[in-house]
């Protein structure tokens, strides 16, 4: 089940996408096209090297996008994050907030919004959502709350 944070923590990265899209679509409407695919691509890699691994998928994602995709996604061990996982998931970040880069510039109104947007949504996550969040494995857990289990948080029936 999502939260208000880990869902409006979403919800402003969307629109920091959109406000990245509308800065290639001005551009160059091919590019912008292109950024689509690369959006729907990076946040199919997320969910398949990182949410996939989270105890959290199926009944506690924060933002409950990922953990619905992750939950019809082939089910993956729960053990700590390998460093392809962790590479695959930076590698489709990094895809997904510097593509539109290069076209944003060229509107430094539209720049400054979708870094707004995503340090806003950014500082969400780390401060409201990762505190509260359940998956042991995450390196975001570490100086948080430390290594829970997920049926350990559980209140008892
Ligand atoms: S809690 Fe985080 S890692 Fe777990 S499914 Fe949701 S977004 Fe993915």
């Amino acid at each position: 089940m999502g939260t208000f944070h880990g869902i409006t923590s979403l919800v402003l990265l969307a629109l920091a996408m959109l406000v990245g899209l509308i800065g290639v679509a001005l551009n160059a409407p091919s590019a912008a096209v292109a950024y689509i695919l690369v959006l729907v691509v990076a946040f199919l890699v997320i969910c398949a090297a990182y949410c996939a691994k989270c105890p959290c998928r199926t009944d506690a994602c924060g933002h409950l996008l990922p953990g619905l995709v992750a939950s019809y996604l082939p089910a993956r061990r729960q053990t700590h994050y390998h460093t392809a996982d962790m590479a695959l998931t930076a590698l489709a970040l990094a895809a997904m907030v510097f593509y539109p880069q290069y076209w944003l510039w060229q509107h430094p109104a539209l720049l400054a919004l979708f870094w707004l947007l995503t340090a806003g949504a950014g500082l969400q996550i780390v401060r409201r959502v990762c505190p509260s969040c359940q998956n042991p494995h995450c390196p975001m857990k570490k100086g948080t709350t430390g290594i829970r289990s997920l049926k350990a948080d559980r209140p008892a029936d």
